[in-house]
């Protein structure tokens, strides 16, 4: 409703856990649900979370169930589980609107790849997919990544292929490369940022920064530049 008021273009994300998925699967589609239809009537959008792998195929049901009613709505895949292009191949029929991230946690070897030049390799993969994947969805896909090398060869891949700026989103962390975030926008790239909402926003914040203890560092020069 706020976002309403405010008149943001503002789109809301969500993990399922924290709508009652541990408890069940009935429950969060239904809270789900509702938080889904009541965004439509305030015009916005809500995209689903990826969280640990064992909760992505409760997840990927959510979406399957969600989305032929709800076209605000999207779901977050994770280039580093050797999963995600058959879950690809399965969300397509339903022109899916994805957010195509590296993966935030600690998968073991046999689930997702262990070395960064894989992961890499497999999201330009899949976001080359996404591209070239036809109808476009409603919503246009999100790449959420800091990794500005990817992005580079991303844009480059799709200025050669033709394909519209306008087919896809950058997405980062409110806080991280904000320079960046600034140069890509007045490149003409759509930049979403993610920020936490609500009382919990501390310690959400505090986990980003525990993901690399490099942060604490970016985080104080953003403050400073
Ligand atoms: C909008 C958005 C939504 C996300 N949603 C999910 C989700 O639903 N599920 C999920 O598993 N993961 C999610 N993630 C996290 C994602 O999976 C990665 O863990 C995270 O983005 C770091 O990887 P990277 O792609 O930025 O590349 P990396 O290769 O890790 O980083 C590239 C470069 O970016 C900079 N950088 C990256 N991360 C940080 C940081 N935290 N602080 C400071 N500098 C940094 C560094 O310079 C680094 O060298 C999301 C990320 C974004 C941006």
């Amino acid at each position: 409703n706020r976002i309403q008021a405010l008149k943001l273009p503002a789109h809301i994300s969500v993990k399922p856990t924290q709508l009652g998925l541990d408890l069940s699967q009935d429950l969060c589609l239904a809270q789900l649900t509702a938080l889904v239809a009541h965004a439509a009537k305030v015009g916005t959008f809500v995209s689903i979370d990826m969280e640990g792998s064992p909760y992505v195929d409760r997840t990927l049901e959510l979406y399957r169930r969600l989305r032929p009613q709800h076209p605000n709505v999207g779901v977050c895949l994770q280039a580093y589980l050797y999963r995600t292009p058959d879950d690809l191949d399965g969300l397509s029929p339903l022109q899916p609107t994805i957010r195509l991230v590296k993966g935030a946690y600690n998968e073991p070897a046999n689930v997702a790849f262990p070395k960064k030049r894989d992961v890499d390799q497999r999201y330009l993969e899949l976001a080359q997919r996404l591209l070239a994947a036809t109808p476009r969805p409603p919503q246009p896909h999100g790449f959420g990544t800091h990794d500005v090398n990817l992005i580079e060869r991303i844009c480059t891949h799709a200025r050669a292929s033709g394909i519209p700026t306008s087919a896809f989103e950058l997405q980062m962390l409110f806080g991280i490369r904000g320079a960046d975030q600034v140069r890509l926008a007045q490149a003409g790239h759509a930049m979403r940022v993610l920020i936490s909402y609500g009382s919990y926003w501390f310690p959400w914040y505090m986990r980003r920064l525990a993901e690399r203890p490099a942060n604490v560092w970016f985080v104080v020069r953003s403050m400073f530049s």
